[in-house]
C-alpha cells in the first residue's frame, strides 16, 4: 500500500486511485525559453521515480502520467525578441534541450506531453464556461478570473486573504475588481504571438494552461497533481479555482504532492538568482546521468536538497558498489525493504540504504530499476568516459522519438549509435547500453 503526503490534506494519506486501471497523474511542466538546472530537473526525477513505483505496484499500463509543456510565455517571446526569432525556435530548442538533459537522468517520457499552443481551443472553451457561469469578467481585453466568486480559494495554500494578494505580486491594474483577480486571457499586440479569441486577438495566461489541458487529456478530477512547493501559490491554488468552478465544484486532484527546492549553499537555486548549474554542465564535467538522478533521490524529496560536489561524489561512490554488487546479473526479485521505503511516502533515503545492503545481485539490479538505477551493464559503467552522458542523451531523444512514433528517426539514431560502437538493448524498464 503507497502512502503519499497529501499537501491539501497535510498529511500522508493512503494511495487509493479512483480506477486503479487507469491511475491520473499531472506534473507541471517546462516552460521552454532556457535550459532546465538541476532545481528543474528534481520533480522530473522525483514524479518518474513515482510513476516507476506505480507502476510497479498497479500494473504497467496502469498509469497516465501527463506533463505539459509551456511553449507560450511571456519570458518565451521576450527571448525570441532577443534572438530576433520566431517563438517557436526558441521552445523547440529548448524542448529537445529538456528531453535530452532529463533523459540522461534516466527521466523516462510521460505518457503524454500536451503542448499549450496545440491547446488553445480547450481553454478558451474553459474561460468562456467560468465567464458564463459568474467565476470571470472581460475588461480592457483582457479576461480575469474574479477570485472572490470563489468561497473555496485558499484551501491548498491555507493562506489569508491579505498574505494572498501579497504573495500574488499584482500588477497594479486599473481593469481588475479585485486586487487578487488573475489573468485568464491577455492581449497580444501587433506582432506578439496570439489566437483570435472572443475577446480579441491574444493569448492565454499561464494557470488556465493546465486546468484545460487536464480537463482535456485526464478528466474533471485526477489522483495525483505534481510540482515543486513554488507551484502551490498561486498556480496550484488558481488550478483548484478554475478547474473547480468550471466543473460544478469536482475536486481538481485527489493528492497534492509536491517537492523541495535544491539549494545552492543558503539560498534555492533559481535563475532569478543566477546561482544556477545544469545537468549538461554537469554531464560535460564528466558526471554520469545516473550520478545526478542518485544524488537528487538522496533526500526525501519534501526536504530541501542541497547541490555540492560532495554529494555528487558520494552518488558516485554508491553506485560504483551497487553496479559491484549487481554484477552481470539478471534483474530478479525486487526488495521489500526498498518497496516498502518508496511506498512511504516515497522515502528514497531510506530505500537506498536498504539497496545498499542487499547481497543477492539479481535483486539488486530490480530493486535499482525501481530508482531507475542501474540501468547500464556493468562493464560499460566502469568503461564510462565524459562521452556516457552524450550517448544518454541520445538513447533518452531515441525513447521520445519512439514515444511520438517516429520510428525512423528512432531508428537512424540506433544507427549512429551502433556506429560510435554503442549496442542498445530494448528491455521492460527501458534502454540499456553497453560498448561492442
Ligand atoms: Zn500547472
Amino acid at each position: 500500500m503507497i502512502r503519499l503526503y497529501d499537501t491539501m490534506a497535510r498529511k500522508k494519506r493512503p494511495f487509493e486511485p479512483a480506477d486503479p486501471k487507469r491511475i491520473t497523474m499531472y506534473v507541471c511542466g517546462p516552460t521552454v525559453y532556457g535550459r532546465a538546472h538541476i532545481g528543474n530537473a528534481r520533480p522530473a526525477v522525483v514524479f518518474d521515480t513515482l510513476a516507476r513505483l506505480i507502476r510497479h505496484d498497479f500494473g504497467e499500463q496502469s498509469l497516465v502520467y501527463a506533463r505539459n509543456v509551456t511553449d507560450v510565455d511571456d519570458k518565451i517571446i521576450a527571448a525570441a525578441e532577443a534572438e530576433g526569432v520566431e517563438p517557436a525556435v526558441i521552445t523547440e530548442r529548448y524542448e529537445r534541450h529538456y528531453i535530452e538533459d532529463m533523459g540522461a537522468l534516466g527521466v523516462a517520457p510521460p505518457t503524454i506531453a500536451p503542448h499549450a499552443t496545440a491547446e488553445i481551443g480547450p481553454m478558451i472553451a474553459m474561460i468562456e464556461r467560468l465567464i458564463g457561469l459568474g467565476n470571470a469578467y472581460e475588461a480592457d481585453s483582457h479576461v480575469l478570473f474574479h477570485v472572490p466568486s470563489d468561497p473555496d480559494y485558499g484551501a491548498l495554500s491555507r493562506r489569508d486573504r491579505d498574505a494572498m494578494v501579497a504573495g500574488a505580486r499584482v500588477e497594479v491594474a486599473p481593469y481588475k475588481r479585485d486586487p487578487a483577480d488573475f489573468v485568464l486571457w491577455k492581449p497580444s499586440g501587433e506582432g506578439v504571438i496570439g489566437w483570435d479569441s472572443p475577446w480579441g486577438r491574444g493569448r492565454p495566461g499561464w494557470h488556465v494552461e493546465c486546468s484545460a489541458m487536464i480537463r482535456a487529456h485526464l478528466g474533471e478530477t485526477i489522483d495525483i497533481h505534481g510540482g515543486g512547493l513554488d507551484l502551490i501559490f498561486p498556480h496550484h491554488e488558481n488550478e483548484i479555482a478554475q478547474s473547480r468552478c468550471a466543473h460544478g465544484g469536482a475536486p481538481l486532484a485527489r493528492y497534492w504532492v509536491h517537492n523541495g527546492f535544491v539549494d545552492m549553499g543558503a539560498e534555492k537555486m533559481s535563475k532569478s538568482l543566477g546561482n544556477i548549474i545544469t545537468p549538461a554542465e554537469l554531464l560535460a564535467q564528466g558526471h554520469r546521468g545516473e550520478t545526478l538522478r542518485l544524488a537528487l533521490l538522496s533526500a526525501h524529496y519534501r526536504q530541501p536538497l542541497s547541490w555540492t560536489e560532495t554529494a555528487a561524489a558520494q552518488a558516485k561512490t554508491m553506485l560504483d558498489r551497487l553496479y559491484r554488487a549487481a554484477g552481470d546479473a539478471d534483474p530478479g526479485r525486487v526488495d521489500d525493504g526498498v518497496i516498502n521505503a518508496l511506498a512511504d511516502d516515497l522515502n528514497t533515503p531510506l530505500a537506498l540504504t536498504r539497496l545498499m545492503a542487499i547481497e543477492d545481485p539479481g535483486a539488486v539490479k530490480a530493486s535499482a530499476a525501481l530508482l531507475g538505477l542501474l540501468q547500464h551493464h556493468s562493464e560499460s559503467w566502469f568503461q564510462g568516459g565524459a562521452d556516457t552522458g552524450d550517448v544518454e542523451a541520445r538513447i533518452a531523444k531515441r525513447a521520445e522519438a519512439k514515444a511520438r512514433r517516429d520510428f525512423a528517426e528512432a531508428d537512424g539514431i540506433r544507427e549512429e549509435l551502433a556506429a560510435d560502437g554503442i549496442i542498445l538493448e530494448d528491455g521492460p524498464e527501458g534502454t540499456t547500453w553497453r560498448r561492442s
